[in-house]
């Protein structure tokens, strides 16, 4: 084996065995630490292993901080606690929000940080300090540069991808987000074992990946030359993968950006532990010194120089804490990584870490369809942009009356459902329509194209009945409502325009509807039997509460004062949006903003006042 193979390998393995197989200093301080010495807890022992920066949680926060520290020449270890690396970004679109970058201004298209902050400004107002997003709008894209200067983590451009909030001054039609570059997960090697999977229901064939791009055009198979070749390339790629792997190496969406920033982080010698449990942060004369992990029921300690990043996801997976903090009726499921469940929080809080003031909601949402798959465990299929805005489909609450513009943004439309919830029972939703809609767009986690409903029916996920009034009955809704709400929805079908809520209204909408579809794009009649119905419910996507933090992403005590040594990204960070959700990405264009902004703190680069780098920003911009 190579040289530069043994050491990717020496990283990737859990901490009992890299005592085995690591060396010199390292090697004989983790043979203590894994139990075969006596002296595995002594301080001593942990004083041999220090690292300049430690940083927990390997979701898009964590690896980007922990790159951007070893590019920095820090000595750097990222800790896991779970067996996969990835969390939540593994199983998201992969999407960044990053305004006014560079390869936005390389295609001409406008923008500017003065238009950003106007539009964070108007969404975000005074719940969330405006230094945060300042600092957020100026190294956002000096992040991105940052990355594709000193690494192969490379976005590209979304040209039309409407910001989320279009009547908002500042918005823009596209530019803002940018998507992962696919990413050859073979390349890895025995690393690729340790990437999270995506969603089961969000591949193809149990374990094919395609670009939401790629879907729009394989909906054309039959039909155009294009859309036969990318089926072909990309079936016969899969199928030569099977004979290999578990599930297809061609990455792309979130699941490329994590594989891409794992890969990264072993070319650089990153030293990363999977499956080890930190439990609890190591103080000394206030300053974050270390921490205490256990693997194998055994405890380790280890020293840190410069500090500490918490980057857990935040915790959108305990079901305690949603009880806690999110709104009635609780959510019971969430589609964002089980392992995300705030522990790294309750950490930070021992030592005097202080949780920003909750918000309306202290989270951000997905209304998500629920079955049980065949291996028994649960199947949380976020609603995202397929279905909501195509033409064809209202959201009902239990009077069967429509409460919301259907193509708004998930965040928006779960806001919605709880709104409408206190005055009429809208949890769980029903979005309708008719089997030609299934057909042509799918719903949920029924394709287009699927030839026959009857296992969706049979295991209770899709309801089916051949009149409206029948199916009011079948999913519980008032039948003279829903009876109505059609009659006066294909009324709108015909005109182009939803007088009631003007789905349809702005390019938001537009962009997630069928421009094939006219007078209006995201209006369509829901007239032939049969008709269908889907409960969707709320599900946090992540959770916007978390630890205060300043702009250098240090976290805050209860007094305001930064904990030297103790920095958050990520969903572990409280929300500079307050809560909102301003464009596709924005929760990863923050994690990794401020996993940059973290690790360039503690390696003592970038400590000046942040209106030094808006001000080089700006000049960029010219
Ligand atoms: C289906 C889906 C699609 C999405 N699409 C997008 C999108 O396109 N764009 C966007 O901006 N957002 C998207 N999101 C939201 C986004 O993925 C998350 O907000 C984001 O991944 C959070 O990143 P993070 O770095 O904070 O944490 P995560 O990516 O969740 O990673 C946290 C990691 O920390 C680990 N961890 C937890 N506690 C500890 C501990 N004590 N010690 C060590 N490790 C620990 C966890 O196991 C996990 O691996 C999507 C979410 C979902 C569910």
């Amino acid at each position: 084996m190579s040289e530069r193979k043994r050491v990717e390998w020496d990283n990737l393995l859990p901490m009992s065995e890299v005592a085995q197989q690591g060396s010199g200093r390292e090697r004989a301080w983790l043979r203590m630490a894994t139990g075969e010495s006596a002296n595995s807890r002594s301080t001593p022992a942990g004083r041999d292993v220090e690292y300049d920066l430690i940083v927990l949680g390997s979701g898009a926060g964590g690896m980007t901080a922990a790159l951007v520290s070893a590019i920095e020449g820090m000595r750097t270890l990222l800790i896991e606690k779970t067996d996969q690396v990835g969390g939540t970004t593994a199983y998201s679109s992969g999407t960044v929000w990053i305004p006014n970058n560079a390869q936005q201004r390389q295609l001409g298209v406008a923008d500017d940080s003065e238009a950003a902050l106007e539009y964070l400004d108007a969404l975000v107002g005074e719940r969330a300090e405006r230094r945060l997003r300042e600092a957020f709008i100026a190294a956002g894209p000096a992040m991105l540069d940052y990355l594709a200067m000193h690494t192969d983590v490379g976005f590209r451009v979304y040209r039309q991808q409407p910001d989320y909030r279009q009547e908002l001054p500042g918005a823009t039609l596209g530019g803002r987000p940018l998507e992962p570059l696919p990413f050859d997960g073979r390349t890895l090697a025995g690393g690729f074992e340790h990437v999270r999977w995506p969603i089961p229901e969000l591949m193809l064939f149990g374990g094919m990946m395609v670009t939401r791009g790629e879907a729009a055009r394989l909906l054309r198979i039959g039909r155009t030359l294009d859309a036969f070749w990318l089926g072909a390339k990309l079936v016969s790629r899969f199928a030569l993968d099977r004979l290999r792997y578990r599930r297809g190496t061609r990455l792309v969406l979130g699941n490329a950006l994590a594989a891409r920033l794992y890969k990264n982080l072993l070319d650089r010698r990153v030293t990363v532990w999977l499956s080890a449990k930190t439990t609890r942060l190591i103080v000394e004369q206030g300053r974050v010194v270390g921490l205490v992990a256990e693997q194998d029921g055994s405890e380790v300690r280890v020293r840190t120089s410069r500090g500490i990043a918490l980057a857990g996801g935040g915790f959108p997976a305990s079901p305690a804490l949603r009880e806690r903090y999110l709104p009635k009726p609780v959510a019971s499921h969430t589609s964002a990584c089980l392992s995300c469940v705030g522990d790294t929080l309750l950490m930070a809080q021992e030592i005097g870490a202080s949780l920003g003031p909750p918000g309306e909601d202290n989270s951000l949402w997905f209304p998500s369809s629920i079955a049980t798959r065949k291996d028994g465990s649960t199947a949380v299929y976020p609603h995202i942009v397929l279905d909501r805005g195509k033409p064809g489909l209202v959201a009902v609450n239990a009077a069967g009356r429509r409460f919301v513009n259907e193509a708004v943004s998930y965040h928006e439309f779960t806001r919605a459902m709880y709104r409408s919830h206190r005055e009429v029972s809208s949890i769980p939703t029903w979005l309708v329509c008719d089997r030609l809609f299934i057909w042509k767009y799918g719903l949920g986690m029924i394709r287009p194209l699927t030839p026959t409903l009857r296992g969706y029916v049979r295991r209770g996920y899709l309801k089916l009945a051949d009149s409206v009034g029948e199916l009011a009955r079948t999913i519980g809704v008032d039948t003279v409502g829903l009876m109505e709400t059609i009659r006066a929805h294909n009324e709108y079908a015909r005109t182009g325009v939803d007088t009631q809520f003007g789905k349809g209204g702005n390019a938001y909408d537009r962009a997630s509807g069928d421009a094939a579809h006219l007078p209006n794009p995201c209006v369509g009649p829901i007239a032939r039997a049969p008709f269908c119905a889907v409960a969707v419910f709320p599900t946090p996507l992540g959770t916007s509460l978390g630890l205060l933090t300043d702009e250098h992403a240090q976290v805050l005590d209860r007094a305001g004062w930064p904990i030297p040594g103790l920095y958050a990204c990520g969903n572990d960070m409280h929300s500079i949006f307050g809560g909102e959700y301003p464009g596709a990405g924005a929760e990863l264009g923050l994690a990794m903003t401020f996993g940059y902004l973290a690790a360039r703190h503690a390696a003592g680069v970038d400590r000046t006042a942040n209106s030094a780098v808006i001000g080089m920003q700006g000049d960029h911009a010219k």
